[in-house]
Parts: C-alpha cells; sequence; structure tokens
C-alpha cells in the first residue's frame, strides 16, 4: 500500500530557497560539491558503524558514489551507499535547518543587498538547498543503514512544500535525482560534471564513478610522505577540505612514529569567520584511526581556542572501536594532543621571527584565540604568551612588539613590564601617566583591546617580570628637587592641595603632588594596585551598580595652568572662580577616561568658562 504525506518546509527552509532560486549566484556548479560533500558524510558515518557494529543493513556493500544521467528526462542522478536516512531523518535533516550556524548565515544573508548575497553563498556553502539553483524539482531515494529499515522517497520542487512516501529500495543509502532546469542542461553533459569534480572533489576519499567509468581521486594526503607533496597539493586539499576558494595561511603537516603515531595535516585559514561578525567557529579538525574517520569537528585534540585550524589527524594507534565517549579520557589521544600543540605553537614562534607580515595576518584575525587560551589553558599559558604582540610606547601605533623584544630593550634597572589601558592607540599614547617612562626612556606597552588586561591578569608574569600599571607604578623622576626648591611656592601648593581635598571631599582617595608628571597639570591615578579605569568600565557594564574604585588626584606644580592656580588661591581663596576651575580640573580627568557620571553639571561649567575667557578677549 502506498503512502504519501504532505508537508511544509520550516520557515527559514523556505526562506533559502527562496533566495537561492532567485540568486544571482553564478557558480551554480557548486551543488555538486554539496551534493558529494553530503554522500562522503554518509559513507563516512557508515564506515565507522561497519566496524564497529555488526548489526547494520548491507553489511558488505562496496562503500561508493556514482553519478549517472538520463538525458531524456534531464535528470543527474547522484547515489551513495552511505547511512541513509530514516523517515525521521529525513524530516528532520532536509526538511528544517538545525544548525545554528546556518541560521544566523541565514539571518545574515537576508539582510544583505542582493548582489553581495552572492559573495556569501560562495562562501558558506548552503548544503544541499543549493542543488534547487539548477533543480527545478528533486527526489530522494533513501534507506537507512540500521536493520529492517524501509526505503522513503521525499519529492520537492522547491517551493514551500515537500512529500514522503514509501518506496522499496533495495540497498542502504541515498539516491538523489535532480531534475534540471532548461537552462542549466550542462550538467547533463559527463565531461563538464568530470571537470567539476577534478575541481572542488579531488580529495573525496571514496570511490566515484560516472556512468560507471572510475574518476580519478587522492585519498588521505595526509599519510604521504611531506617530500612528495608540493604547496599546491596541500592549497587544492585545503580548499576540498574547507570548501573554500581561498588558499590558507599556512600548513602543517605532521607526522610521528614514536611515542604515538599519527599524521596530521593542519591549515590556519586566511580569513576568520568570527572577524565577519557571523560565526563562533565551530572545531575544525577530524579525527581519523587509519583513514576511518572516527569523529568530524573533533575538540578532542583541539582545545577550544584553537577552533579556528581545520585539518586532519589520523592515528593508528586510536583503536576503531573506541567510542566517542571515551575519547576525550584516552591517554593516547593526550599524548598526540600535547605533541600537537608544542608544533603549533612552535610553528607560531617560528613564523613570527621569520615572517612578521604573514604572522601579523594571523594575529589580526585570530589574536583573540589566543588570549582566550590564555586565559583558559593553563598548562599553554607561558607558550601562548610568546605569541602576543602589543603597540608601545617606543614602537607607536604602526609596529608591534612582542614580550622577549620588550625585555631586551629594559633598562638595567627595571624589573617590571609596564602597562597602560586604554581605548584607543592614540589616547593611550597621550595619557599624562607616561609622561615620566618618557622621561626616563622606559618602554610602555599599550593595552588596546579590553582582552589584554584579562591576559595580563592570568598571566601575572613574562619570563620572571611581573606586569605593572603605569598608574600603579612606583615611578619617579629625579628631578623633583629642583621645583621644591622654593620652599616659599611649595608651602602655597601645600595649601592649595588643602583647598582641594576640601572640594573635592570624599569623591576622591587623596590629593597629592605628582612625581610622574612633566607636562600635564593633573592626573587621576590608582592608590595601590588595582584594576585599571578600563576593567572597571567592564565591570560597570556588566554590574550597573558597581561604582568605580576612589583615586587619587596628582597636580604637577611645574605646570602653567597649577602655578596660576596656586597663585589665585593664595590670593584670593573664597574666590567662586577658583573653585569652578578646580573642580573642572578633576572633570577633565574623568572626561578623559570616560567615566564622568555627571556630565550635565560639567557641561554648562564648561560653557560658563568659556564665557568668561571670550568676554575677557
Ligand atoms: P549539511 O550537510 O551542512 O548538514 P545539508 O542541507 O547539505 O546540510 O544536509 C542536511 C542533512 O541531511 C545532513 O546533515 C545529513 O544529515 C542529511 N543528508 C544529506 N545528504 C545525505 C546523504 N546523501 N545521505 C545521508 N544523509 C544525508
Amino acid at each position: 500500500m502506498e503512502k504519501t504525506e504532505q508537508f511544509e518546509f520550516q520557515s527559514e527552509v523556505k526562506q533559502l530557497l527562496d533566495i537561492l532560486v532567485y540568486s544571482l549566484y553564478k557558480h551554480k556548479e557548486i551543488f555538486l560539491r554539496e551534493l558529494i560533500s553530503n554522500a562522503v558524510d554518509a559513507l563516512n558515518k557508515v564506515q565507522f558503524e561497519v566496524l564497529t557494529n555488526p548489526n547494520i543493513e548491507d553489511k558488505d556493500l562496496d562503500l561508493k558514489i556514482n553519478i549517472s544521467f538520463v538525458k531524456s528526462q534531464n535528470k543527474v542522478v547522484i547515489e551513495d551507499t552511505g547511512i541513509g536516512m530514516t523517515k525521521e531523518e529525513l524530516i528532520e535533516n532536509i526538511g528544517t535547518i538545525a544548525h545554528s550556524g546556518t541560521i544566523d548565515f541565514l539571518k545574515k544573508l537576508s539582510e544583505t543587498k542582493k548582489k553581495d548575497q552572492v559573495d556569501l553563498i560562495g562562501k558558506f556553502g548552503v548544503g544541499f538547498y543549493s542543488s534547487f539553483m539548477v533543480a527545478k524539482e528533486i527526489h530522494i531515494y533513501t534507506k537507512s543503514f540500521k536493520k529492517k529499515s524501509k526505503g522513503y522517497l521525499w519529492k520537492s520542487k522547491g517551493d514551500s512544500n515537500y512529500s514522503i512516501e514509501d518506496m522499496v529500495k533495495k540497498h542502504r543509502g541515498t539516491r538523489i535525482e535532480l531534475f534540471l532546469k532548461k537552462e542549466e542542461k550542462e550538467f547533463l553533459e559527463k565531461l563538464t560534471i568530470k571537470d567539476i569534480i577534478a575541481k572542488h572533489s579531488k580529495f573525496v576519499p571514496f570511490p566515484v564513478y560516472i556512468d560507471e567509468e572510475k574518476i580519478e581521486s587522492v585519498a588521505a594526503i595526509w599519510t604521504q610522505p611531506k617530500s612528495s607533496l608540493k604547496q599546491k597539493d596541500y592549497d587544492d586539499f585545503y580548499k576540498f577540505f574547507e570548501n573554500s576558494q581561498e588558499e590558507p595561511e599556512t600548513h602543517l603537516h605532521l607526522s610521528s612514529d614514536a611515542p604515538v603515531q599519527f599524521n596530521a595535516i593542519l591549515f590556519v585559514p586566511k580569513t576568520s569567520f568570527e572577524m565577519a561578525g557571523i560565526f563562533k567557529a565551530e572545531p575544525g579538525v577530524d579525527l581519523y584511526s587509519r583513514k576511518v574517520l572516527i569523529k568530524k569537528g573533533s575538540s578532542d585534540i583541539m582545545p577550544d581556542y584553537l577552533r579556528f585550524i581545520k585539518g586532519v589527524i589520523d592515528s593508528e594507534d586510536i583503536p576503531l572501536n573506541i567510542s566517542r565517549e571515551s575519547i576525550q579520557k584516552n591517554i593516547i589521544i593526550d599524548k598526540i594532543k600535547k605533541h600537537i600543540l608544542k608544533k603549533i605553537f612552535d610553528h607560531f614562534v617560528k613564523m613570527k621571527q621569520k615572517d612578521m607580515d604573514r604572522y601579523l595576518g594571523v594575529w589580526k584575525n585570530y589574536n583573540r584565540n589566543f588570549k582566550e587560551g590564555i586565559a583558559t589553558d593553563f598548562n599553554n599559558r607561558d607558550k601562548i604568551a610568546q605569541l602576543l604582540l602589543f603597540h608601545s610606547s617606543k614602537k607607536g601605533k604602526e609596529e608591534f612588539t612582542d614580550l622577549k623584544a620588550y625585555i631586551e630593550r629594559m633598562n638595567k634597572d627595571q624589573n617590571e613590564i609596564y602597562y597602560v589601558t586604554g581605548l584607543d592607540i592614540e589616547s593611550l599614547d597621550k595619557n599624562p601617566a607616561l609622561e615620566a617612562f618618557r622621561k626616563k626612556d622606559i618602554e610602555v606597552l599599550y593595552l588596546g583591546d579590553p582582552l589584554d588586561e584579562i591576559v595580563i591578569d592570568h598571566l601575572r608574569a613574562f619570563d620572571g617580570k611581573a606586569f605593572k600599571l603605569v598608574e600603579s607604578a612606583d615611578i619617579k623622576l629625579d628631578e623633583e628637587k629642583e621645583t621644591t626648591k622654593d620652599k616659599e611656592y611649595l608651602k602655597d601648593v601645600g595649601n592649595y592641595i588643602g583647598y582641594l581635598k576640601v572640594i573635592f571631599g570624599d569623591k576622591i582617595a587623596d590629593v597629592k603632588i605628582s612625581q610622574r608628571l612633566v607636562d600635564s597639570p593633573c592626573i587621576l591615578v590608582h592608590p595601590s594596585d588595582g584594576p585599571s579605569v578600563q576593567m572597571e568600565k567592564v565591570m560597570k557594564m556588566v554590574n550597573k551598580e558597581y561604582s568605580f574604585s576612589k583615586r587619587v588626584f596628582e597636580i604637577n606644580p611645574k605646570n602653567e595652568l597649577i602655578k596660576e592656580m596656586v597663585r589665585i588661591h593664595k590670593k584670593k581663596p573664597d574666590s567662586p572662580e577658583l573653585k569652578t576651575l578646580s573642580i573642572q580640573l578633576l572633570d577633565n580627568m574623568m572626561l578623559r577616561e570616560g567615566v564622568i557620571d555627571h556630565i550635565d553639571t560639567a557641561v554648562p561649567r564648561i560653557q560658563d568658562i568659556m564665557f568668561r575667557a571670550a568676554k575677557s578677549i
């Protein structure tokens, strides 16, 4: 008895189909890459089952992909002997988009202008649905590998509906029939299909036949000796592996026989998906045992913060029948992990030494991953710290320094690594707290990324040298005597400081003469080691109730403005103008740091000061 059921696609699928059917995307051939890649996944999965589970349909069936044509019906057929689908899986996998990444991508796609959609489609691939760019109708015949499964026929014209009916299918696997649109007949040509496969799918690890003819492919390139492979082989493999049009930034081919056997090819992509603000990248390294895929996108070897690394790790020492859950606790995996991580960090360190330009590309894309690593991977913290780059008071905003080079440039009597935090390099560069450091020729690192301070907090020290926030540093200019020669003036300064303490009240912890300023009139600093203002801003964002820690207001008696204030205070201590100007001195510092919470009184005050200045001209 035949029974046909009608279904409606999930709304996201409808939306995707709508975009695809009307898309201007030129490289429609990618549909084949997507279908072959699905077939490979299905074959990989069944291969694993065959080796570990005796109880499956068609246990001895050859694992392969067949492509054929029925020209009279404008039909291309792609068939695999993979894992197949049950009815529930058909509904779940083909009728809905489970992947949150794809849904996010879709959202982005639908917000993008039609002509820019084209780029996105090519970049991310849109799976099975891309076939509707070339087909006006698609039939899927499928039968699951699970014992006693029935066959099903799925049909859709790419509009909002599909149907499923029972169907006798002899063998396990999936057969996809594309009824091509009139204008897409080129895909009925064997040569065209062969070319597309050579271009996108030459590393398919299972035999591919087109009209019975076996197509040449390169299997498991990671097991081949490095000497037999050229740069282009790696690039091509990467493009196949990642469905990418772009070469990788760099690759790493590793082989080891002891203490554990493994082969690995790892890639660093040239562009980061995370930078595009669309995805959190998924783990990208597949785990194989003797060329059989055990786990795709395994997070067991590659820690989460290295999720941008793509590739393959294959070890004979990993038992095939290892349960996916116990991979994590496996001692062999642990050894491979240690070995591989060391190689990866060494690779980046070497790259940084030998080819800074290229390393800067990596840094630009993945510096946040490295920083995440320092915060989360205690064992490799010091190794990752070698990869960090900073702008600094000596390198400016164009160049970077790493920590090793900073330490090499340190003054003889310097024991700490100084840093200053802020939102952009320009304002960091003008921070008055740096004046004393400049004068003494001490280099200061610029921490312009909010993550930097968290990183420093975790590291605490590098190569035995502790990190120190400049504002908390005990740095004194040697020439203080010069300004303090005038005992009378110093007494007046002391009186003015007493006055400031009164008018500032409990807004600040203390008022002092500064030993760190050269030119600027004043500065706000920490009374002792504490989080920087930047860090406090983050805390405030997380918790509205958070109140900024009280800081010390330091004044520079050598500064002309301060001299004037001291003079007025001596002459007319109860002058209302003196009070206005003094309060504004503090507000200026708070404005500079972006922590002012009473802008509505500060602005009229500034305007009042301007008015008086204007009138006096
Ligand atoms: P993706 O491959 O990115 O998951 P697709 O839309 O291409 O997205 O496929 C959706 C799902 O349908 C796959 O994840 C898989 O579960 C199932 N599928 C597709 N093609 C096949 C096939 N040839 N054999 C078995 N399952 C398949």
